[in-house]
């Protein structure tokens, strides 16, 4: 296998990605991204994105994601096709860590930066796959706004689900909450929330069995898992809120992270428990998730590797 030694790799091509690579050109560390299986990430599968500063009348998610990417090579960042299929971090400052790319090529990199992003889960059923963009969403944020004063229904009883009934309530006629079991596991203060407003409905023991409609969303089947009951309801859009797994497989066993599985940061930072290893956007965040707050750790992870390898003397 051929090696390649290089000062800063980029693992991930979504906005934390790329935001790191034009900072890390910029700075002369002539940093190769590698894209992942998803380029430009979860942005991709989104249509329109209006809440990214700078672009006064939104912007197609897949447009922004290509021109945050000729942002990144009009420095010299070099983009690649193609995935981290293994890691081998070193704690040596003299060392470098050693990432393969696709089973077949393996970098040395003296800095390298995780961006590889979180993916929504998502119910599995087939009506629900094909519907993503004809009205299933897994982010009410992003997407909610497109049902404005329309109805809605949501699935999951987290805080995520919660806080994005919430959200929706404010904008769409009316909301209809979706919870398998007979209680949320939402914090009391975001149930609280939920059950505060008119127009969201809490339904509990009942399960999406299929997203109605050909093209676009027209409505769910739900079964209520308790007495077995069939119910149609009509709705224009579906939300899914069920949870997000960070895409952090490879980097177990080296990398710390929480019970879920997001990788831990130092503080402010974007520093891993391996120096010269840094983590930034979703893959470090579960709370924040948005393109803007992905971007500004991406930058902040370039600057904690430019400083690193100015410390060891490269
Ligand atoms: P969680 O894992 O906390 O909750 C997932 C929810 O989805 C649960 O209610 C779960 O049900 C339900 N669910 C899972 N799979 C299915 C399925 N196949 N069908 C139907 N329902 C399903 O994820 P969240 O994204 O809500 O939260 C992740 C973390 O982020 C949590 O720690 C949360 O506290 C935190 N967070 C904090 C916020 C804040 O403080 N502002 C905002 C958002 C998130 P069940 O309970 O039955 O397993």
């Amino acid at each position: 296998m051929s090696i390649e030694k290089i000062k800063t790799l980029i693992i991930g091509s979504g906005p934390a990605g790329y935001t790191a690579a034009i900072y890390a050109s910029r700075a002369d560390l002539r940093p190769v991204v590698y894209t992942g299986m998803e380029p430009g990430g979860q942005l991709t599968t989104t249509t329109e994105v209006d809440n990214f500063p700078g672009y006064p009348n939104g912007i197609d998610g897949p447009q922004m994601m290509n021109e945050l990417k000729q942002q990144a090579e009009r420095f010299g960042t070099d983009v690649r096709i193609g995935e981290a299929t293994k890691v081998n971090f070193t704690k040596e400052s003299e060392g470098y860590h050693e990432i393969t790319i696709n089973n077949e090529k393996i970098i040395h990199a003296k800095t390298v930066i995780i961006s590889t992003g979180a993916s929504a889960k998502y119910l599995g059923l087939e009506s629900e796959q094909r519907l993503i963009g004809g009205g299933v969403s897994a982010c009410a944020v992003c997407d909610g706004f497109f049902y404005k004063n329309q109805e809605v229904a949501i699935v999951g009883g987290g805080d995520t689900a919660a806080e994005e009934a919430t959200y929706l309530s404010n904008i769409c006629s009316k909301v209809t909450m979706l919870v398998r079991k007979d209680h949320m596991r939402a914090s009391k203060a975001m149930q609280h929330r939920v059950n505060s407003r008119e127009n969201i409905e809490l339904k509990y023991n009942s399960e999406v069995k299929e997203v109605l409609g050909e093209n676009v969303v027209e409505g769910l089947k739900i079964i209520n898992n308790k007495t077995n009951e069939i119910e149609e309801i009509s709705i224009t859009g579906f939300f899914v809120a069920i949870g997000h797994k960070p895409n952090t497989d490879i980097f177990k066993g080296q990398l710390e992270m929480d019970e879920t599985g997001y990788i831990l940061t130092e503080g402010k930072s974007t520093k891993t428990n391996y120096p010269g290893v840094f983590a930034s956007g979703d893959v470090q965040d579960k709370e924040y998730r948005q393109a803007v707050t992905a971007a500004g750790t991406g930058c902040m992870a370039a600057l904690d590797a430019e400083r690193y390898l100015a410390t060891i003397g490269h």
